[in-house]
């Protein structure tokens, strides 16, 4: 019997795709989620379903736009039903700028993906979730969002925010066994972050005392973790490489 169905935003590529696979190696049906990543969102659809056995499917909608993300829902329920079980909150953008450089609509982009795209899916998600008395939401955040991070002060404000929202969603869905959790890391490899460098990753590294830098299968390790934790809720974990502690 099906476990469910899980949607993962941004799941075309990089880390929101790592979790998506991880989600369909544990028995879950997923919605892979993308904006602009059709062809590489197929790929990550058709992977999970040869190597898991599961179903995948991809839509396109970007979340920081309540009409699509309800076009998402429908066709989710269309597809899977109404045995919703997993939201993960992976998309987001960034800019980097000094915040006065920025322009209103550039900061409000950020916004708009990073957070108001977490609000609108757990606002036409969730209630799948409380129908059923069960689910886990977890939003991928950043240590931006726990402390400052030069040029970032929107996607700062943006990671904060997402925060912040779970930890007052999580005392609301406590009575219907929602967990509402975030996973904040550092850096992370990805086909983005190494596109920025070898002197960022090399930097990173530096300040870590374990000497690392952080991949998509630590994600997804802290994914798995979150999910299957019955008292895991309003909480937030970074997987940093101690670069940040808290
Ligand atoms: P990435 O490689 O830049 O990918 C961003 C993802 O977000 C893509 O899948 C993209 O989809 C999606 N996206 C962007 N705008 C969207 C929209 N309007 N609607 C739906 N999806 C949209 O980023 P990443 O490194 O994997 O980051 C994933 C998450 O982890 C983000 O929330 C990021 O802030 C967070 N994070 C990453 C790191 C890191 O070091 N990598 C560190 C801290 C936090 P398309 O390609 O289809 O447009």
């Amino acid at each position: 019997m099906s476990k469910g169905y899980a949607v993962v935003t941004g799941a075309g590529r990089s880390i929101g795709a790592a979790l998506a696979r991880q989600l369909g190696k544990e028995g879950y049906d997923v919605l892979i989620n993308y904006s602009s990543s059709s062809q590489k969102a197929e790929e990550v659809a058709q992977s999970i379903s040869q190597d898991f056995g599961v179903k995948a499917v991809t839509f396109k909608a970007s979340v920081e736009d309540y009409n699509q993300v309800k076009e998402m829902r429908d066709f989710a329920v269309e597809t899977f039903g109404e045995k919703m079980v997993v939201l993960v909150n992976n998309a987001g953008i960034m800019n980097r700028k000094k915040f006065v450089d920025m322009e209103p609509d550039e900061y409000a982009r950020v916004i708009g993906v990073d957070l108001f795209g977490t609000l609108n899916c757990c606002n036409l998600f969730v209630p799948l979730m409380i129908k059923q008395n069960f689910g886990r939401v977890i939003t991928i955040a950043s240590t931006a969002g726990l402390r400052g991070s030069i040029d970032q002060s929107d996607y700062c404000a943006a990671k904060g925010a997402q925060i912040a929202f779970t930890r007052a969603v999580a005392l609301e869905w406590g009575q219907y066994n929602i967990t509402a959790n975030v996973i904040a890391p550092g850096f992370i490899m990805t086909e983005g972050t190494a596109e920025l460098g070898p002197q960022l990753e090399a930097r990173i590294r530096s300040q870590s005392p374990l000497g690392q830098v952080g991949s998509v299968d630590d994600m997804a390790q802290a994914l798995s973790y979150l999910i299957n934790s019955d008292i895991m809720t309003g909480q937030t974990i970074s997987p940093n490489c101690g670069v940040f502690m808290f």
